[in-house]
């Protein structure tokens, strides 16, 4: 006997759409970035996460954020946890490890850690930060913010 169940035809909502593609183009730049040939060698080094010991905070353009966000979701978690010491709120207080290294920001990415090789030369990678540019401006966001805030709003609109 066939089966009567209708096939699903609800209408995706423009907005999830526009979202979801923002956030595969967020993918897209990290995975293109990997395949860059400039020598680094992040190896968890944790370094730059400590954001008050090195007086650096990365930036994040709202599709780095939303990415992030959905990171620290999948972690387990609704919240960022506090960090007394100014160190990144996603680095594990008990691991040490960045707890969405898979899902991190650009500038995690291409930071100033010296132990990892320096910071990028913005020509290395400046059609990538245009892109996510693009995105923060498709999404409406406001241009980088610095992480902790960012993410934290970002985790409110997911709830
Ligand atoms: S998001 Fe992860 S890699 Fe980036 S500063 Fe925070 S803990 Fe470090």
């Amino acid at each position: 006997m066939k089966s009567r169940r209708a096939h699903s035809t609800a209408p995706s909502h423009p907005r999830a759409d526009a979202t979801a593609a923002a956030l595969a183009e967020v993918r897209a730049v990290y995975e293109e970035l990997a395949r860059r040939p400039v020598a680094r060698e992040c190896t968890r080094q944790t370094r730059c996460c400590q954001f008050k010991l090195n007086g650096l905070t990365p930036y994040l353009t709202r599709g780095e954020a939303l990415v992030a966000a959905r990171g620290v979701r999948a972690a387990g978690r609704k919240q960022l946890p506090e960090r007394a010491d100014g160190a990144c709120p996603l680095l594990h207080p008990q691991t040490g490890r960045c707890m969405i290294y898979a899902e991190r920001p650009f500038g995690c990415r291409t930071h100033f850690c010296p132990a990892a090789g320096g910071p990028y030369a913005r020509g290395e990678v400046v059609d990538l930060i245009r892109r996510l540019e693009a995105v923060d401006a498709a999404l409406g966001g406001n241009g980088p913010r610095m992480l902790p805030g960012a993410v934290a709003d970002a985790l409110a609109e997911l709830r």
